[in-house]
């Protein structure tokens, strides 16, 4: 099957890149200063939108961040899908996943708004078109240093298999994203992959995410993908200070007893305002507040940022809101296009006074701005219902095809077989009612 072929080509290549690896680190590469340059880009926006602040207040001993450097995930607003960025302390980058492929473009500007010119480690937890979606485009327009994937997770999709041909076209290869992989280490940090096992054989891509946990000094953030609980619950994971949340905020990746095991003081979801899978669940969000975590979402919030010196833990967001379970109530908040054009008009009006905002301390985090997280009470609205039509585990990773009133086939958007009629329905849904491919538009 096409999908083991690749699979096995992708464990073959992890020995092959060990060896790449092991060279680079001999050979030294020059440092990056990204670390500072991010921190200059901490401004408000142009739309004048507010940063709501949070921290966390454990009292640390012993620690202290050598020469004050930070750790800053952004978990960017990228429509049905997920992408965080990570600039870890010694200035390397970590960009997990990249969202739908229309996306891809908008990510691209960002970093670049950011200053980000190079990607350190390129992670795409699973083969589902809204985590690979847009790792093309970043592949081609952002230098990329080495790509992590578990080949579990691979799917037999054309865009999977489109970002798996890149990658060849590229001359790279992907190092399997296995428990126990370690993606980053260095001066009080690491980036180590807990999830899927080396022999796994997931029944879901979802279920074969590669989960990340980035420990910086006494800090920990957890990175789940689409994993569910029972694949979470199998890390054996302790507390995480910052979560981001799994699938979506969907009901089958946060329960009660994983929130309880992971007490997460911050959590994020990432879904898309108006999407059509009721993300986030009352479930999730219930879970999560239960345990006191704050909750984020960048359907409501916009792109989400967390810096740590390794002791204290600081969020930020593009607006402030509490997080609503399901679709119907989001408003749209800014794209990260218009958000990445407001960090670089800021960057430009403040371009003398970066260096000075660049060596800055974080500011202190006081009770007043634990006191501006999102409200935590659950709203009282009814659950939300998860779309019966769409299978729990693929829920938030299709495409959207489209089909005809009598043809059998499903198509893409503007194939010229959709003419006379259109409905929209999910491809695994389309799949699932034996609707086949159209050979012309190839969806
Ligand atoms: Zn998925
Ligand atoms: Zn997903």
């Amino acid at each position: 099957m096409r999908t083991e072929r690749v699979g096995e080509r992708l464990r073959a290549s992890v020995a092959l890149v060990f060896v790449a690896i092991a060279m680079a680190l001999a050979m030294g590469r020059p440092g990056t200063a990204l670390a500072a340059e991010t921190a200059a880009t901490n401004v408000p926006d142009a739309n004048g939108a507010i940063s709501g602040f949070l921290g966390t207040s454990e009292t640390v001993e012993g620690w202290t961040a050598p020469d004050g450097r930070q750790l800053t995930a952004y978990y960017l607003n990228v429509g049905q899908g997920d992408s965080e960025l990570v600039v870890l302390p010694d200035g390397e980058t970590m960009l997990i996943d990249a969202s739908t492929a229309d996306q891809g473009a908008g990510i691209v500007d960002y970093l670049s708004a950011l200053g980000v010119t190079r990607i350190d480690h390129m992670v795409v937890t699973h083969g589902d078109a809204d985590h690979v979606g847009g790792m093309s485009r970043v592949l081609d327009s952002v230098q990329t240093g080495d790509i992590w994937m578990p080949s579990a997770s691979v799917s037999d999709t054309k865009t999977c298999m489109g970002f798996l041909q890149d990658v060849d076209a590229h001359g790279m290869q992907i190092n399997d994203a296995v428990a126990g992989s370690v993606i980053a280490s260095g001066d009080g940090f690491s980036v180590e992959v807990l999830s899927p096992s080396a022999n796994a054989t997931a029944d879901s891509t979802n279920d074969a995410s590669a989960e990340v946990l980035v420990r910086y000094g006494v800090t920990s953030f957890l990175f789940t993908g689409d994993a569910s609980t029972q694949e979470t619950d199998a890390c054996e994971p302790d507390h995480v200070d910052v979560l981001k949340v799994g699938h979506h905020g969907s009901k089958t990746s946060t329960d009660p007893t994983l929130a309880r095991q992971l007490t997460p003081e911050i959590s994020v979801i990432e879904c898309g305002a108006g999407n059509q899978y009721g993300f986030p669940t009352e479930q999730a969000l219930d879970a999560l507040r239960a345990v006191g975590s704050a909750v984020y979402c960048t359907a409501d919030n916009g792109t989400v940022q967390v810096t740590t010196d390794g002791a204290t833990i600081a969020a930020s967001c593009d607006v402030a809101g509490t997080v609503e379970a399901g679709a119907e109530t989001k408003t749209s908040v800014p794209t990260l296009a218009s958000e990445a054009s407001a960090i670089a008009s800021a960057n430009a009006a403040a371009a003398p006074a970066a260096a000075d905002a660049a060596t800055a301390p974080a500011a202190p985090v006081t009770t007043e701005q634990v006191a501006a997280a999102p409200a935590a009470e659950p709203e009282a609205t009814a659950p939300a219902a998860e779309p019966a039509a769409v299978p729990a585990d693929d829920a938030g990773d299709d495409e959207t095809v489209y089909i005809t009133d009598s043809g059998k086939k499903y198509h893409a958007a503007g194939c010229r077989y959709l003419k006379h009629s259109s409905h929209p329905i999910s491809k695994s849904q389309a799949q699932a009612e034996g609707y086949q491919p159209c050979s012309v538009c190839n969806p």
